[in-house]
């Protein structure tokens, strides 16, 4: 089974910003979620891994690849949809996967096109193939990117907020593609929305200012927090106080009021109500840490 090891990562940009603070992880085939809020440091990790830009430190393998030492060994087994996907050129769907799959070099002509159909199928854009992929929806985009990071079977697919800016209907598509991928594949979702992680991953972990914060199964994170959430409905002057006295966690609007979940281990006072956790809580109680 595949495992992707990343030890001690460090990476420190021009400006100071440290994105990679001593990352350690190992991931197995399956669907791993990275879960974290926007500049917590995903992509950075996610270019990392995907040899496109190299940390200060650390080592990292796939199997029996060391990445930094042998990067086209690594990509010679990596799928890898970035977080965007380039311009997309006024050809038609058919065209770019052929383009992409000449670039990654499957030569032969005729294995191209039949793998181009293959994967035209797979993603559910075989009747579209002959339409220029410029006037596609977001999530047809998002598919056709499965579909280039699928050529040449890789063991290692790293997907990149695949699911920012797509409508309900289609991120439910993307997911059900997604959740399709080869059993021995490792794949990687970086995303900051939480639904993409509890739909899909068996494992994941929370990146928060460049550091991992929480690794596990999600199920796992939301045992752990059981018996210690508590909900209250407040008014919107009251949020200072309640985050100055209580361990706030989150705070949403139910219909246009403030409704705050507190993490302590006992009832805070009897003006709260203890509630099952999730995985949001999880994810925001790790970003506490
Ligand atoms: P995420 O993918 O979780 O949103 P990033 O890896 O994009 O996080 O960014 C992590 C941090 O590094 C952020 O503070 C971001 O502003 C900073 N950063 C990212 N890329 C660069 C860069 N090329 N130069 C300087 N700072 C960067």
């Amino acid at each position: 089974m595949s495992t992707l090891r990343l030890e001690q990562l460090e990476k420190t940009y021009a400006n100071g910003v440290k994105a990679l603070d001593n990352v350690s992880i190992e991931i197995q085939a399956g669907m791993f979620g990275l879960l974290g809020p926007n500049g917590a440091g995903k992509s950075t990790l996610m270019r990392t891994v995907a040899t496109l830009q190299e940390a200060d430190s650390g080592n990292a393998s796939l199997n029996e690849i060391n990445i930094f030492d042998d990067p086209h060994g690594l990509r010679s087994v990596l799928g890898y949809l970035p977080q965007e996907f380039g311009v997309y050129p006024r050809i038609t769907a058919e065209q770019l996967l052929d383009h992409m799959a000449l670039l990654k070099g499957i030569s032969n002509k005729k294995e191209r096109k039949e793998l181009v159909h293959h994967l035209l199928q797979r993603v559910n854009l075989y009747q579209k193939r002959n339409k220029s992929v410029k006037g596609f929806s977001g999530g047809m985009k998002q598919r056709i990117g499965i579909a280039q990071a699928l050529i040449g079977s890789p063991k290692l697919l790293i997907v990149d907020e695949p699911t920012a800016g797509l409508d309900p209907g289609e991120r439910n598509r993307f997911y059900d593609l997604l959740s399709e991928v080869g059993e021995d594949v490792i794949v990687i979702l970086s995303t900051h929305i939480v639904d993409d992680v509890r739909e899909l991953c068996t494992q994941m972990a929370v990146m928060n200012m460049g550091k991992i914060v929480y690794q596990g199964a999600p199920e796992d994170g939301i045992q752990a927090l059981e018996g210690k959430v508590f909900e209250k409905r407040i008014a919107k002057a009251e949020l200072g106080a309640y985050k100055n006295d209580f361990q706030v966690i989150s705070n949403r609007l139910i219909g246009g009021q403030p409704v705050i979940h507190v993490l302590s281990d006992s009832l805070p006072d009897k003006s709260f109500q203890a509630v099952a956790p999730t995985l949001e809580d999880v994810f925001f109680s790790a970003l506490e840490e």
